[in-house]
């Protein structure tokens, strides 16, 4: 695979896929739901607005097969989502909200996952970011939860590991909310990595640092629960420090991101300060990682993200890094970080994780705000 590197530096011959569907939209909650069709709406408008189409590869989303969500979901599971497609309306939590074409658009959203993993893995495209909903990264094995049906992205790593060949594939979540279901399905597991960062204390109340994973998987969950306030700059610096160490010795396949904008400054679902230019930076330095450690593969799947007025914003921004129309400056952003902040979390993860991660024992030297932090 050599010159791949160079792919993610010229950007004129990176492939960017998308899945975008209008049956995702079938998906209806309540009225004043914030997790509702608005959203995607809004992210749609914007593509269609910014001609970018012209750029990205649309990849048709496909229903999942049910054997393909039983790849982490109980059958009790599945078989009451699908019961939900017979009623108007379905509470499967309170505020899990199912109408009759949901259990449709959640099965097309993780297909449509899937395929634009399969095409990543298998170098038809360069990247992918799936625009799809219902979010996943709170369901559970045996149930949903938060807004969440299946668990999109669980059900992506589970299916590159047993059908397309993929060893090991670390996930990033940097939705505001941590991904219970995500980490629960693989604590156990020491080829899934799974990193999330988030904000702590909130919903759903799980992913404290010392949180680290089970048995074979002990190590193989590594949580970075902030308070609020964080913006573009400590979470640049923050996954800066610790994504290359990482993936440098856990070596991943492919990088999946559950990829939520309710860290957005805007979202009334968390209180962090990120703007459009924090996730482009995330992405650029994603995108850096999985250049060095897996040929570029890297998949991007929509989880939260609350306000219609950003989120097409932030997308864009995402988009524009993946597909090379825009090179964001990762030191630069990560450079005007609040020291103490990422000190905050850097001290506390390392402290947990050094004892299963060399490269996390070795001192690490970061730029912030004019000083040189030493962890
Ligand atoms: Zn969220």
């Amino acid at each position: 695979m050599s010159g791949e590197k160079n792919n993610i530096t010229a950007p004129i011959r990176t492939t960017t896929g998308i899945v975008r569907n209008l049956t995702f939209l079938e998906h209806r909650t309540a009225n004043g739901h914030p997790e509702n069709h608005g959203r995607l709406e809004a992210v749609y408008r914007m593509l269609d607005q910014t001609d970018r189409l012209r750029r990205l590869v649309l990849v048709e989303a496909r229903p999942a097969e049910e054997d393909e969500i039983l790849l982490v979901h109980s059958a009790a599971h599945l078989a009451k989502v699908a019961a939900t497609a017979s009623r108007e309306s379905t509470a499967l939590t309170p505020d899990t909200i199912a109408s009759a074409g949901s259990y449709r658009a959640a099965r097309l959203a993780v297909g449509g996952v899937l395929e634009a993993v399969s095409r990543v893995a298998d170098g038809r495209l360069a990247n992918a970011f799936a625009l799809v909903r219902p979010p996943g990264h709170h369901a559970e094995r045996n149930r949903a939860m938060g807004y969440c049906l299946f668990n999109n992205v669980a059900i992506a790593a589970a299916y590159a590991r047993k059908v397309l060949g993929i060893d090991r594939v670390m996930i990033l979540d940097w939705d505001v909310h941590h991904g219970n279901g995500t980490q629960h399905i693989f604590e156990q597991d020491d080829r899934v990595l799974f990193v999330s960062i988030h904000q702590f204390p909130h919903f759903p109340g799980t992913g404290g640092f010392t949180d680290a994973g089970i048995g074979r998987g002990e190590g193989y969950s590594i949580n970075i629960p902030i308070p609020k306030g964080y913006g573009d700059g400590e979470y640049t610096a923050i996954l800066q420090a610790l994504l290359m160490p990482l993936s440098a010795e856990f070596k991943p396949d492919l990088i999946l991101v559950s990829a939520g904008f309710d860290p957005h400054a805007s979202d009334s679902h968390g209180g962090m300060r990120l703007t459009p230019a924090g996730f482009a930076a995330l992405t650029r330095c994603l995108l850096e990682n999985a250049a060095t450690c897996c040929s570029g593969r890297l998949a991007l799947v929509l989880e939260g993200g609350y306000d219609v007025h950003t989120i097409g914003d932030s997308v864009k921004a995402v988009l524009d890094e993946l597909s090379g129309a825009t090179m964001s400056a990762v030191a630069d952003i990560a450079a005007t970080a609040n020291p103490k902040k990422v000190i905050y979390a850097l001290k506390r993860v390392v402290k947990v994780q050094r004892r299963y991660w060399k490269n996390l024992s070795r001192p690490m030297k970061i730029d912030c705000s004019g000083r040189t932090v030493h962890i």
